[in-house]
């Protein structure tokens, strides 16, 4: 039964207010033409009447911004997926017709002065949600407000199955409130963990490669379409929130959850996260996790991120703001760490004037799962006084729900009573939790769950999610587009003119504490790399699956016969081996699995043994190395081989992946999303103790400030295709701080097979006075590209994104930056300059 009734917002108004504003922006944009260019006027004007078509109803440029030769009036904006809705993040394709030879062009004619474009925070909040929340805060007694706040009351601390209920908070029958039932992504829906699920047989949904391995997409639309898929089981299963996107800044590859977040640069993370979030918003409330500075799984419960203010705004912070702003993300999950000595959940700097000040966050803060204060890493009792304080402490700094257990916010009506608090702190975070509750449709217990109905459906008997065979094949799309090619001598890959393939790859003993049994063997030919097994494990339907070697067999073409082993003499004879290596569940993974993070960059003796064995068996034969790890490894025997790609955790279907990447069916576009270092020495220090200093240059921007030469730079991946850059073009000779820039730029591939280039914008600053990095990732668009096809690619470049942190006065922009592009592989290829008025 609803208590009140209004009209829903319907899913365009949830995904469209960035395109409303946008359209308001094309009105707004004041782009005065300079003298034109008279031999390119005629297809200057083309080209604007396509780019225009391209972005009307999603907010681009403005077209007189776009101008140049060769292009025809078709657009090819494709990205089914993302709405267009969010074009300021969204770039856009043209055709080009004519051919371009010769060395790339810096088009510097018709440059304009620009002004600004009115876009702004799509952080969606329906004023009616907000009565509707405050009509039945006004019927609540402090203790039906408490329940809004946690998860469970405090266990019975005899009872030795306590973990298992700790995914929901209660329901409110008197009000016909709903608890929410969360669950944990990120690649998958977690469903192994929760009451009762040790009982059930199966509790299977589909495992997507994991975060790392989307980063590496550089892929807006495809990690959209997995999150939604993700969101899609999620509410089948009857849950309501989804504990990703997870998108801690990875600043070094030994922590242990490096595989969960997208990469090492905090634009990457900040657009991916949001893409993902909005793939997941359609139908349920995302928690973007883990807020803020949690980047090492040892000692996670206490170790503080220190960091000097222009760092924690513009490093650690920044991409929750994209995610907020951009993403409307409805909540925000408060990591275990203390930064700069205070716990995340307790840190009024963070949590308030941060998040909610700065980067205007209207959803609900929850604790990770016991990281307020208790006995025991938070999981035991705390008593009076200590959780009184802890309880104080936190609602007044902004967290508003504890989970799983109400170990502290118990406390609140005790210090309501005693006036320690006002009790409208209690009434506010109770008002963000309703809040979001009824923007997703999710309040009442007599209502759906959601904004959308799934697709799939729900076996409770097994405790499964079922039709998931689309999700697999998505699962495919996404870890072929994930792979990076490292290394590719002599063009051996695509394997052809073969008729034996021999799949190698050892039996490796592993052993995860927290599962049981904890002893295993990972058989690296035939099993499917589906990363850690702490709170995002995912089990998938088993008939869904696919191994390397099943999937490398199914793919194989007519009359290749493809064989199996462990041993350098069962690849001796074949016409190529593929030799799969990589980590464990046993190797990284989140702390309470007893992985945790790594000591160091190697594969282990016996994997880095048979590699080389392998070689020297096959005289010259070509051998094939296929990685499968959350990030980067050492491979002292990269020169010994021919080829060697990074297949990340690949997911459920990895080995139809495995299989059409090999055979050329599909190919390679995935790039680096974090350095890949020549040596360990070229790393930081990973962890200092109880307190590790968090540099404010780290990956790529630590490389470029130390001159350190990586073994393989952010951003970089071959291809069986080639790309010719022909031209760029940097509309904006000038521009005001809220405007937008549409870089352009014509790339075209130049071969005989169809392929995918990541075109990357960074900004540089000459001349700032600030400490700021050589260069910076500001936008990226990944486009598809048919033999011998040219698209112009138009990227929007938010001025507002350039800003940096003038600490203490607050943000600043400066006057002058230099826009490189190029491809990710070689950034600064092209160059143009704009000033910031
Ligand atoms: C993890 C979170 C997760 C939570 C709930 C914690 O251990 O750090 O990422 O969402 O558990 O399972």
């Amino acid at each position: 039964m609803r208590r009140l009734v209004h009209a829903r917002p319907s899913l365009q108004h949830l995904l469209g207010g960035a395109a409303t504003l946008a359209m308001v922006g094309l009105a707004a944009v004041a782009c005065q033409h300079a003298e034109a260019v008279q031999q390119l006027e005629e297809d200057a004007k083309k080209t604007a009447s396509a780019a225009n078509n391209a972005s009307s109803g999603s907010g681009g440029a403005s077209s007189a911004q776009t101008s140049g030769p060769s292009t025809t009036g078709s657009s090819t904006t494709g990205d089914p997926g993302l709405p267009s809705g969010e074009s300021f993040m969204k770039a856009t394709e043209t055709e080009l017709t004519m051919d371009f030879t010769g060395d790339p062009v810096v088009d510097g004619e018709n440059r304009m002065s620009c002004a600004d474009t009115a876009y702004g925070d799509t952080y969606y909040s329906d004023p009616a949600d907000l009565a509707e929340a405050q009509a039945l805060l006004g019927q609540m007694t402090i203790d039906q407000k408490v329940v809004q706040l946690t998860g469970i009351g405090a266990p019975n601390y005899e009872d030795s199955n306590r973990w298992e209920d700790i995914q929901r908070s209660y329901d409110d029958e008197a009000l016909n409130i709903r608890g929410y039932q969360w669950r944990d992504g990120p690649h998958g829906l977690n469903l192994e963990s929760g009451l009762g699920r040790d009982a059930l047989p199966e509790n299977y949904s589909t495992s997507f490669p994991t975060s790392v391995a989307q980063g590496a997409t550089f892929d807006l639309d495809v990690v959209y379409r997995v999150a939604g898929a993700i969101a899609d089981e999620t509410v089948a299963s009857g849950n309501m929130v989804l504990l990703g996107p997870c998108m801690n800044i990875l600043r070094h590859p030994y922590w242990g959850r490096a595989q969960e977040t997208f990469g090492e640069d905090t634009f990457h993370l900040g657009r991916i996260a949001t893409a993902f979030t909005l793939g997941l918003q359609q139908f349920i409330t995302g928690c973007a996790k883990h807020y803020l500075g949690n980047n090492i799984e040892n000692q996670r419960f206490y170790v503080s991120a220190n960091m000097d203010e222009q760092t924690l705004r513009e490093v650690y912070g920044r991409h929750f703001e994209m995610v907020v702003r951009d993403g409307g993300v409805g909540c925000i999950m408060a990591s275990y760490n203390r930064v700069n000595g205070l716990k995340s959940t307790q840190n009024k700097h963070t949590l308030t004037t941060m998040l909610r000040e700065d980067m205007g966050f209207k959803g609900f803060v929850l604790t990770d799962w016991w990281a307020m204060p208790g006995a025991g890493d938070g999981q035991g009792p705390i008593n009076p006084p200590a959780d009184l304080l802890t309880a104080a402490e936190a609602i007044q700094a902004g967290l508003d729900v504890e989970v799983p257990w109400a170990l502290n916010y118990d406390a609140l009506p005790a210090l309501v009573a005693d006036g320690t608090i006002d009790e409208s702190l209690v009434n506010r975070a109770v008002l963000r939790v309703l809040e979001q509750k009824l923007r997703f449709n999710s309040a009442y217990l007599d209502e759906p769950i959601a904004l959308k109905q799934p697709t799939t459906t729900y076996d409770s008997a097994s405790g499964s999610v079922r039709n998931t065979e689309a999700h697999a094949a998505l699962s495919t799309e996404m870890a072929e587009k994930a792979a990076v090619l490292l290394r590719n001598e002599d063009g051996v890959l695509p394997i052809r003119e073969a008729t034996t393939v021999a799949v190698i790859g050892a039996k490796i003993n592993y052993s995860v504490p927290s599962d049981n049994p904890p002893d295993k063997v990972f058989d690296f030919a035939r099993d499917v790399a589906l990363g850690d097994r702490g709170s995002s494990r995912v089990r998938p339907n088993p008939a869904l699956t696919v191994g390397p070697l099943a999937g490398i067999t199914a793919e194989a073409p007519e009359g290749v016969t493809v064989t199996a082993g462990e041993t350098a003499a069962e690849a001796a004879a074949a016409d190529y081996a593929v030799v799969i290596v990589g980590l464990t569940a046993g190797d990284e993974g989140e702390e309470y699995t007893g992985a945790s993070d790594r000591q160091n960059l190697s594969l282990g003796e016996i994997q880095d043994k048979l590699v080389s064995d392998v070689v020297a068996a096959r005289a010259g034969k070509p051998t094939v190395v296929v990685v499968e790890a959350g990030s980067v490894v050492d491979m002292p025997w990269l020169d010994q081989v021919d080829a060697v790609f990074m297949a990340w955790y690949p997911g459920q279907t990895a080995g139809t992946a495995l299989g059409r990447l090999l055979f050329g069916k599909t190919n390679f576009g995935g790039r680096l999303p974090v350095t890949w270092p020549a040596s360990e020495e070229q790393l930081p220090v990973f962890n200092e103790g109880d307190s590790t200093q968090m540099d404010y240059f780290l990956g790529y921007r630590r490389f470029d400030e130390l001159g350190l030469v990586p073994l393989f730079s952010f951003g970089y991946g071959l291809s069986y295709s080639t790309f010719r850059y022909e031209r760029l073009h940097v509309p904006c000779g000038d521009i005001s701080q809220h405007g937008i820039i549409q870089v352009e730029v014509d790339v075209r591939n130049t071969s005989e097979v169809a392929g995918d280039e990541v075109v990357t914008v960074y900004a540089s600053y000459p001349g700032t006075q600030a400490r700021r990095s050589k260069k910076e990732l500001k936008g990226f668009h990944r486009v598809h590209l048919e033999p011998g096809q040219g698209k112009r690619v138009s990227i929007p470049i938010r001025v507002q994104d350039l800003k940096y942190w003038n600490d203490p006065s607050g943000w600043a922009i400066d006057s002058t930056v230099t826009l490189q592009v190029g491809p990710a592989t070689d950034p600064t290829l092209l160059a143009q300059d704009v000033t910031i008025q």
